[in-house]
């Protein structure tokens, strides 16, 4: 069979290296002679793991020492409970800048546990960040929640907020570890693994230590950051499958030069298909406004949304093997998801064949 360009928004391409690594170390892992999938979360050999895994997140990022890593169970979107569950307590009310289907879902969840502060006028049409002069925040929110990167509209944030002190939540889902972050500026950083840096079944959490201590009673101890982290995140059995091909895909990062590549290459990627984007006339169309213009997720539109062309479009991609190009239901059209594990040359077939779709289709 040819090669297969996946370019789904999650779960999403894994490096075909990582790939190797897990081949060969599937039924004997570690030269222990039976596998991972069987061995005991606390054995000796998942200890090990655990601390490999937490050490190299902990090197990417620069994490500071004031900060637990963790790693839970229930994705990305058990944390849009466990925020609330761990945080909103101080004052029962927090702040969430809406910028798309994911902040609006994570508000939505926040809602069952305290009150919730809309930062933004309320869309359904979301191309834009406002400018911060222009938020609504409330100076006795438990925090502020953001969603760096919305996966679904292409909206990446291109500036940390300043919050006046307020506590900084972050969903980093699908663009963690796609470029430096200054974690000292987030009281929270949070996301589910199977975009951007592994498979689906773990969420990574790294939480401020003062930030612990405070979650609501009813919270259960599987979402409770000071539990997990009293417990090394081994309370329970942890998703330890799921967690290490985290580590091996972030130990895979490491090895490519760490961040800097990965945002390097990240700006290559995307301003490859922005590019044909910009130079069709509109004949391809980007709504999202460019100084917030993801460069994980790429949605755009062909022929003013004509969505019989887009059909073809997609058909003609398939034919090349370049899939899961469908945009979500939500905004329709096409999305091109360039996360870390998708390569130059990849894209660079996803360009050709733009380029080419755009010649014989531009009137
Ligand atoms: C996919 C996604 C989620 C939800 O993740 P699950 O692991 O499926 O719960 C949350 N936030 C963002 C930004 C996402 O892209």
């Amino acid at each position: 069979m040819s090669k297969i360009h996946n370019f789904g928004a999650g779960p999403a391409k894994l490096p075909e290296e990582v790939y190797d690594i897990l081949k060969n170390e599937l039924t004997n892992f570690d030269g222990t002679g039976i596998s991972l999938l069987e061995t005991s979360h606390r054995s000796p050999t998942y200890f090990k793991l655990n601390k490999d895994v937490q050490d190299v997140v902990r090197r990417l990022l620069n994490v500071p020492d004031n900060y637990k890593v963790i790693f839970l169970s229930g994705g990305g979107q058990g944390q849009f409970a466990a925020v609330p569950l761990n945080l909103i307590s101080r004052t029962g009310t927090a702040d969430y800048v809406v910028t798309g289907t994911w902040s609006a879902k994570a508000a939505k969840e926040a809602k069952k546990y305290g009150k919730v502060n809309l930062v933004l006028p309320s869309t359904d049409r979301y191309v834009d960040i406002p400018d911060q002069s222009t938020w609504n925040l409330d100076p006795n929110a438990s925090y502020v929640h953001i969603c760096t990167n919305e996966t679904i509209h292409g909206i990446e944030f291109d500036f940390i907020p300043d919050t006046k002190g307020v506590p900084l939540v972050a969903d980093m889902s699908s663009n963690f570890m796609s470029k430096k972050v200054d974690v000292s500026k987030f009281g929270v950083i949070y996301g589910g693994a199977q975009k951007n840096i592994g498979t689906a079944g773990v969420a990574l959490v790294i939480v401020r230590e003062d930030l612990l201590n405070q979650a609501l009673p009813i919270c259960p101890s599987i979402l409770d950051w000071t539990v997990n982290s009293k417990a090394d995140s081994i309370l329970n059995t942890p998703p330890m499958f799921a967690i290490h091909v985290m580590g091996r895909v972030l130990q895979w990062i490491e090895r490519l030069g760490g961040l800097d590549t990965m945002a390097e290459l990240a700006n290559k990627k995307s301003s490859l298909i922005y590019d044909i984007i910009e130079q069709s006339n509109g004949f391809y169309y980007a709504p999202v406004a460019k100084n917030v213009r993801s460069k994980m997720n790429i949605p755009f539109r062909i022929g003013k949304a004509d969505e019989a062309l887009e059909k073809e479009f997609l058909k003609g991609a398939e034919a090349l093997n370049l899939i899961q190009l469908k945009g979500h239901r939500d905004v329709g059209g096409i999305r091109a998801s360039t996360y870390n594990a998708v390569t130059v040359e990849e894209v660079e077939n996803l360009a050709k064949y733009m380029k080419e779709f755009y010649k014989k289709h531009a009137k």
